[in-house]
């Protein structure tokens, strides 16, 4: 990954579009909002880099703001889908290495990855899915991802490790999982080097590398 800080520009200010603009902008990234409404501008003006009124199916437009300069343009015009074509399409146009997209569903999806953009979400399907994952999460306590197959995962020990050691479970390869440290029962502190002979106890924590389908589907579905 490139140390040098990532340039977004922000399409369509709903919901959806000003809480990305509004996250990155809050995560110290250089953001650019544009929408064709003046009010959703305003609303955004003082959190981001610029915010700017603009059409973004007219080229020209988006060629005077310097949108081909930006690594990452989001396109988040989920309901309209010709606004949201022709905004991906000039937007690529303009040699946007990765343009992601919003879609409201399956077939929009379809459509806008086939033009052109790089990542298309579905929003609300994502947010169900995550949900519901959510909800029946036994020991995976937060997960962040690292790519699309793998994720660095914290997690309490399932109870059919307690009493065995790392070894005896053969962690690595039966669950496809690397151990990076692991924080003690009732220890506050992260403890990076692991002995694979430590007798594992109810209530130890582990942060771990891994599959992210593999580490799921070993937490949701697997009786412990
Ligand atoms: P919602 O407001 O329900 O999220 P949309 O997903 O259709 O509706 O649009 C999101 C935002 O995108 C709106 O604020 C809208 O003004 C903006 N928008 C729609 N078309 C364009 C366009 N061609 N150029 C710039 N912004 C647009």
């Amino acid at each position: 990954m490139s140390n040098k800080r990532k340039q977004f520009a922000v399409i369509g200010l709903g919901v959806f579009g000003s809480t990305i603009a509004s996250s990155l902008a809050k995560m110290g990234y250089e953001v650019l909002a544009v929408d064709r409404d003046i009010t959703c501008v305003e609303r955004i003006a003082d959190t981001v880099t610029k915010a700017v009124q603009a059409d973004a199916t007219d080229i020209n437009e988006l060629r005077s703001l310097g949108i081909g300069e930006f690594d990452t343009v989001i396109v988040a015009i989920g309901n309209h889908l010709e606004e949201s074509m022709l905004s991906v399409m000039n937007v690529k146009e303009l040699g946007v290495p990765y343009v992601l997209a919003k879609a409201k569903n399956k077939q929009f999806m379809q459509i806008l990855l086939k033009i052109g953009a790089d990542r298309v979400v579905r929003s609300e399907k994502e947010m169900g899915e995550r949900v519901a994952k959510s909800l029946v999460r036994k020991n995976i306590i937060d997960i962040i991802e690292v790519d699309n197959d793998y994720s660095i995962i914290e997690m309490k020990a399932p109870a059919s490790w307690i009493g065995k050691t790392l070894k005896t479970l053969n962690v690595r390869s039966a669950y496809k999982m690397n151990i990076l440290a692991i924080r003690y029962a009732n220890q506050e502190k992260l403890v990076l080097s692991v002995d694979p002979n430590y007798v594992i106890e109810d209530g130890d924590h582990f942060l771990v590398l891994g599959e992210t389908e593999a580490v799921e589907k070993y937490d949701y579905l697997i009786e412990k």
